[in-house]
Order: structure tokens, then sequence, then C-alpha cells
């Protein structure tokens, strides 16, 4: 099986042309929005569009696509508006991924503003538990792991645990992004490092809920709490971290995707992508 490797691609002009972008940098798989994701409202998908994403993605040589969704939702809210329409609008963004055929919804947990970690862990909970009993069952919750900037939740793999844990009847996954987790505070500055995380997430979560990776560097520190992608290389990110996931057997079947700016033409990604080919081979 070939690498599932590529990124995060615009939908500008219909969810279908993503394809497009994903064939320009030759990527096995891609990440995208099914709606603008600044903004509460969306219209729904017409049957055409469904069509010509189905028909783009039988012809193309992506395997796996998974979405992400909207900025706005934040199931750790609480009682009032806010939550309510991030419930409503998060169970609508599961429909248009079970209509697309995408079968994994990559989200952030949600901040619990000010009422401290566990009650925003128990308000996730419970969200996702009506949220399951009302959504499309081929679609499976890809649960991110954040840099913890604010009241962000999801910054330590005990966060996303206590999530599952909390929704025995949930379909979960997770999404690790390597961005993230350094600047929460997990070391990736070694190869060692990034098998120490890798212990940490299958002691505490279980190696096999990983689904997909976002394959980021960081422009800050780690433990900065602070969320700014820097591309692969550019960033503190240790290249020896990015080679040993990229070499590890347990996750070749797992999409791999860069949220990095595309660059003019699509040059970084071109050149993430080339590097990342590249430190998949194992030095000899
Ligand atoms: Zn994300
Ligand atoms: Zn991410």
């Amino acid at each position: 099986m070939s690498m599932l490797l590529g990124a995060h691609v615009s939908i500008a002009g219909g969810v279908s042309r993503a394809f497009q972008r994903a064939a320009d940098i030759g990527a096995t798989a891609m990440q995208v929005f099914t709606k603008n994701a600044n903004r509460w409202q969306a219209s729904p998908l017409p049957a055409k569009e469904i069509k010509a994403f189905a028909a783009a993605w039988q012809a193309s040589d992506v395997v796996s696509v998974i979405a992400h969704d909207s900025y706005l939702i934040n199931l750790a809210a609480p009682e009032g508006e806010n939550r309510t329409r991030s419930m409503a609008a998060f169970i609508d963004e599961m429909e248009r991924c079970a209509q697309l055929g995408i079968g994994g919804l990559v989200m952030h947990p949600g901040a619990h503003l000010d009422a401290g970690e566990e009650i925003g862990l128990q308000r996730i909970a419970e969200a996702l538990r009506s949220i399951f009993a009302a959504a499309p069952p081929q679609v499976t919750i890809l649960l991110e792991n954040t840099a913890g900037q604010g009241s962000y939740l999801g910054h330590r793999f005990e966060h996303l645990a206590a999530i599952m844990d909390q929704v025995p009847q949930g379909r979960f996954g997770v999404c690790l992004d390597t961005c993230h987790a350094f600047a929460a505070g997990y070391d990736l500055g070694s190869a060692q490092g990034y098998q120490k995380l890798m212990e940490e997430c299958e002691r505490l979560i279980g190696i096999e809920r990983i689904a997909a990776f976002h394959i980021n560097d960081s422009q800050k520190a780690q433990g900065s709490r602070v969320d700014r992608h820097a591309h692969i290389g550019k960033g503190h990110i240790a290249l020896d971290a990015f080679a040993a996931l990229m070499q590890d057997t347990r996750f070749v079947a797992v999409p791999k995707i860069l949220e990095t700016a595309p660059g003019e033409n699509n040059c970084h990604h071109l050149e993430e992508l080339a590097l990342l080919r590249q430190l998949a081979e194992p030095k000899s």
C-alpha cells in the first residue's frame, strides 16, 4: 500500500474542486471543509455537487478523504445560544460528510471558557451523547489534540480519553496534530521524544484510535500553548521526530495531512511533501 499523504485543500468553487488541488500536489489523502469554516450558515450541498464529488473521487489518486469542522463550533459552551448553534452546526457537518461519503470528521473538543476543565469535558461528552443519537452512523468523529491556547481543551491525551470514556456509544478516532502536541508540551525534539509521545498515547487512548495525523511544524516553542503552524523543517520540531513518524509501520494506513499554507503554485506543499517522502525512507 502506498503512503496516504497529502494536505488540507481548498473547496473554493465547490467541494468537488478539491480533488484537482490534491492532484496538483500528488496527494493520496486530503482534508477539506464541507462548508465555509468561518460561518455558521451553509446552504445544503446541491445534489449535482454531491455527484460531482463522488465522480471526482472515483477518478482521483486520493484514497483517503477526511473533513474538518468549523472553527466556530464549541461543544464545551454552557447552556445557551452558542451551545445550541454549535450542536446543530456539528450535526449538519456530520450529515454533509455522510452525503459526500466522508467517513471521518475532525473536531476540536472545545473551550471551557471559565468553567474549568472537568465541567468543560462533561459538557462536551453530554453534547456528543445527543449528537451521536441524532447523527448519521457512518461518520466517525476524530477528536483532535489541541495546543491548549486559552481555555481550549484537548491538549492532554487525558482530555481525549475522558471524553471517549463518557460517551460509550460514541464512534471515535483521534487525529493527532504534531504542532499542537509540541506546543502543548509534548517533546518532539528527537526520535526518542516521538516514541515517548506514542507510548503516552498508547497508555491513555490506544494507538489503534489514531485515525489521522496533521503533520505540521511549530513556529512556537515546546510548551508555549500557542498554535502557529510552520512549514516542515522550518519550525521547532526535529526532522528526526517527523522521520520516526513517517517510518512508523503502525501508521502506514493512517492518512497524514499537512495544514500549512500551500504557497504560490503550491510551492510550499510540493516541497514539504517531497521532504516527508524522503524522511519516510529509512536511512541505510
Ligand atoms: Zn484542527
Ligand atoms: Zn490540526
